[in-house]
């Protein structure tokens, strides 16, 4: 049985299901399997005949060893499933870009980015986590989203026996398009609302209504509990490993990589959770080389890879990779305990600077570990809109602005290296989704003005020849189904009101 450690080290070790259940541990720290599986080439080998579905059933079981296989197995075939959820047969497909270098297209789920993956298996792993756990108290997830969290989210949730989820969004701050996928949602527990101000207001009211006791009570008597969907939970990070595992082996199938070759990985990177799951797979024996963290302008990460400071005190920049933007990176917990030979003190002393300076400086090895591991840099906005406009000039592949600051770091990486071992970026949005930063780059300024969001995907799919994705079709003529607007005081009470426990 696999045992979850936090990475403060002073929570209990807990199971998988009590793990996915809490989301964070109670001293605050991140859980952490007590070890990375290591699985054996000739296993890894075997899997070279698996279905996307079937490698997630088998890489889910080596970390959630309290589920049934046959569980795992109608869960993962449930969330997966094509094309009634994923639009590409491969689920995440693997397109080459040119000189040995790749795309694991992240985005063909419902919601158009890579979240989708974690966050259509999560509510299974979820509810069951609350029976294997003895519970059977009604799970209410509260989200705070930026945009793209919020409705991969709701998607995964809606009409979830024994759910119902709540999505906050800052009425100044994301996109049309994301706007109207949230407010357009279907399902009867889903409730979304907008508030006044921007995504730090709505996330400090939703910290606030986890630690509200009054509330928190409010709800037990009426056979609830608060529980959170965001990228901490290792109910989210889990089902991630599993696609660098299948990128690997699709190079290899398609004769692009000899089995057992030495692969780089590249991923655009916010909170570290995407390209921490990559290094678990590493842990785990898959043959991955350099992981390189790409950054846009608010690069905290860049330099803390180059110099073991990690400096949250810096102007915060508003970019077109906005799922990006973000001076916490949390996964870094997770990277640190486990580079730290997983000493819990030397992780408890760096986030209490964190919190108390803004501040910390790895010590013990731990900045050489690092960089060994992981290669950093950034791209700027200029730098992000050049790189969509040249390759979409060169091979007619249009990236996405966050996909755009991957491969431009991974050009630099390979240039200042001379490393040029094929490599695979993350793709972790569909350009439609971002279709107005995408023809602006790719035709200028005037291509856009006074065009709306809708008008441009049509402008988009003209271009380029590919399809709007299903789920950003006819959102102009949808319903609007969640009109609740609120102040960032009113959170609270607008989620009584959601619960009717007023
Ligand atoms: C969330 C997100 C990211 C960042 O992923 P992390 O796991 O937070 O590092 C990158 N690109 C897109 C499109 C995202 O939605």
């Amino acid at each position: 049985m696999m045992h979850y450690v936090s990475t403060r080290g002073v929570t209990e070790p807990v199971t998988s299901a009590g793990a996915i259940r809490l989301g964070i541990a109670p001293d605050g720290g991140l859980f952490i399997p007590e070890v990375f599986t290591r699985i054996d080439p000739e296993i890894i080998r075997k899997m070279l005949s698996f279905s996307y579905q079937e490698l997630a059933t088998a890489i889910l079981g080596l970390y959630l060893t309290d589920y049934r296989e046959e569980d795992l197995r109608k869960m993962t075939a449930s969330a997966y499933e094509v094309p009634g959820k994923f639009a590409n047969p491969a689920v995440t497909p693997v397109v080459g870009y040119g000189d040995g270098q790749y795309l694991l297209e992240l985005w063909h789920g419902p919601t158009c980015a890579f979240k989708d993956i974690a966050l259509q298996i999560l509510p299974y792993l979820m509810t069951r986590a609350n029976t294997l756990s003895g519970s059977n108290a009604e799970t209410v997830i509260l989200v705070a989203t930026s945009g793209d969290t919020g409705k991969a989210a709701l998607e995964g949730f809606r009409d979830v026996p024994g759910t119902k989820i709540i999505v906050f969004f800052p009425e100044e701050g994301v996109s049309v398009i994301q706007r109207s996928q949230m407010v357009t949602q279907i399902g009867a527990n889903t409730f979304v609302a907008a508030v006044y101000g921007n995504f730090d207001d709505a996330q400090n009211g939703v910290k606030q209504i986890f630690t509200d006791p009054v509330l928190k009570e409010n709800l037990a008597t009426r056979g609830m509990v608060f529980s959170s969907a965001n990228s901490i939970n290792w109910g989210r990070l889990a089902p991630q490993i599993v696609y660098y595992f299948f990128g690997y082996l699709e190079l290899c199938r398609q004769g692009n990589l000899e089995f057992g070759a030495t692969l780089n990985i590249a991923v655009p990177t916010g909170n570290f959770g995407n390209i921490l799951a990559a290094y678990i797979a590493k842990q785990m024996g898959l043959p991955l080389g350099k992981l390189i963290c790409a950054s846009n302008s608010n690069n905290v990460l860049t330099d803390f890879i180059q110099t073991g400071e990690y400096d949250r005190n810096r102007q915060f920049y508003t970019t077109i990779s906005p799922s990006m933007d973000i001076l916490i990176s949390s996964n870094l917990e997770r990277l640190l305990f486990d580079l730290a030979d997983r000493n819990p003190e030397l992780v408890r002393n760096w986030m209490s600077e964190l919190k108390t300076t803004g501040r910390y400086r790895v010590t013990g090895g731990v900045a050489e570990r690092v960089r060994e591991e992981f290669y950093s840099g950034f791209a700027d906005e200029r730098e992000t809109m050049a790189e969509i406009k040249r390759l979409f000039g060169a091979t007619g592949i249009v990236l996405d602005p966050h996909t755009a600051v991957g491969t431009v770091v991974t050009r630099r990486y390979r240039e200042e290296s001379g490393d040029n071992t094929p490599v695979l970026v993350a793709a972790t949005a569909s350009p439609f989704k971002f279709n107005a930063s995408v023809l602006e780059a790719i035709q200028g300024p005037a291509a856009v003005v006074g065009k709306t969001e809708f008008e441009l995907l049509v402008e988009l799919e003209a271009l380029t020849g590919q399809k709007i994705p299903k789920g950003l079709q006819g959102l102009d003529q949808m319903e609007v189904r969640h009109k609740t607007v609120c102040r960032k005081e009113e959170m609270a009470e607008t989620t009584q009101g959601f619960l009717k426990i007023k």
